[in-house]
């Protein structure tokens, strides 16, 4: 979680109410409502409410709750998504609300995720004329769970389109595709975060399915929307080689240009398990080098292992420490200066 206190200031007089939204898909079913947005597909009686904690059924009709309430916001480089190669060395105003579809033990947000923290209200012209006077080139949903904040996104990011800002989503990938070909209409770019591939732990950890979010990485892909995946590897828990490598592999069929950050787990909410071994780190990387061009560590700090290399060249085109960035050998349009191959979208 973020927070820019001078941001802050921009809303603070702005804040209100909490806004009720109906939301955009759902249906009647048996005296309740049936959710369609993501692939929990709750199933509501009048009064109750759905997993993620902010959709709930009132008199047969589904609303969300925390339509414009913002928990978090910052002006951020585009690397912290992780984006790395999605205009590269920028800026981008990231927003974050409450509520999340998971209930990941290991959560590094859990404050926004799993509770309702203190918020200001905005509607999405206000939110994006605050991107606009801060002279950022796009908007990034983020810190908490996007989907389940699937309206506000949606007229948010249909504004922000028209003003000729992008818009970023970090998420977690558990959304139904109807409501994902909707929103992918306004999205330019995705961080997907893929928890690894054992359905066991994904279940009962997370309350997700791999499956599920490979679908919607490919349909992004697909719909050609510039797609990074995020691993963050648990010990233990999701760190087996031969899933890892089947992870790899599946993502490679998608395309081996998807760059792939494999992150190092910290003690965070309710997980006290040692980080991650720095050695075991490494050695995926090496693994999933195999399989994709573009494969990067997070969370280690070791520019080695946050340089672009060129697949065709070697050469080294970006290199980071940490947010600092150099652009050694990327032309203006995103290629390797040395091969002109692309790398990077501008
Ligand atoms: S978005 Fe929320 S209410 Fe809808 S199916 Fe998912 S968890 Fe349930």
């Amino acid at each position: 979680m973020a927070a820019d206190a001078a941001i802050f200031y921009d809303i603070i007089n702005i804040g209100g109410v909490s806004m009720k939204k109906m939301a955009t898909f759902f249906e009647e079913k048996d005296g309740g409502v049936v959710c369609k947005l993501c692939p929990h597909n709750c199933f509501l009686k009048d009064g109750e409410i759905g997993i993620c904690k902010v959709r709930y059924n009132q008199n047969g009709i589904l609303y969300t709750k925390n339509y414009g309430d913002i928990s978090s916001i910052a002006m951020d480089p585009i690397e912290k998504k992780p984006l790395y190669h999605f205009k590269p060395g920028t800026e981008i105003l990231s927003v974050g609300t409450w509520g999340c579809n998971f209930r990941c033990g290991f959560c590094q947000n859990w404050e926004i995720s799993q509770e309702k923290p203190s918020v200001k209200m905005v509607t999405p012209q206000q939110l994006v004329d605050i991107a606009l006077s801060r002279n950022s080139k796009g908007i990034a949903y983020t810190y908490s769970e996007p989907i389940v904040w699937y309206e506000f996104v949606l007229d948010t990011s249909r504004i922000a389109h028209k003003k000729g800002l992008y818009n970023v989503l970090v998420t977690n990938g558990f959304i139904e595709i109807e409501p994902l070909k909707l929103l992918l209409q306004n999205i330019d770019a995705m961080n997907i975060d893929l928890k690894g591939f054992n359905n066991e732990f994904y279940k009962k950890e997370c309350l997700g399915d791999y499956r599920k979010v490979l679908e919607v990485i490919e349909y992004a892909y697909n719909a050609g929307v510039h797609v990074e995946v995020t691993t963050l590897i648990i010990p233990g828990k999701n760190d087996n080689e031969e899933e890892l490598l089947k992870e790899f592999e599946a993502l490679s069929k998608i395309s081996k240009d998807i760059p792939l950050h494999l992150s190092r787990y910290f003690p965070a909410y309710k997980y006290v398990i040692p980080p991650t071994p720095l050695d075991k780190l490494k050695k995926l990387y090496v693994l999933a080098k195999e399989f994709l061009n573009f494969v990067y560590l997070g969370n280690i700090f070791e520019p080695e292992y946050e340089t672009t290399f060129c697949p065709e060249c070697h050469s080294q085109v970006i290199v980071r420490r940490g947010y600092d960035i150099d652009l050694v050998n990327l032309s203006k349009e995103g290629k390797c200066k040395i091969c002109g191959r692309e790398i990077v979208q501008i």
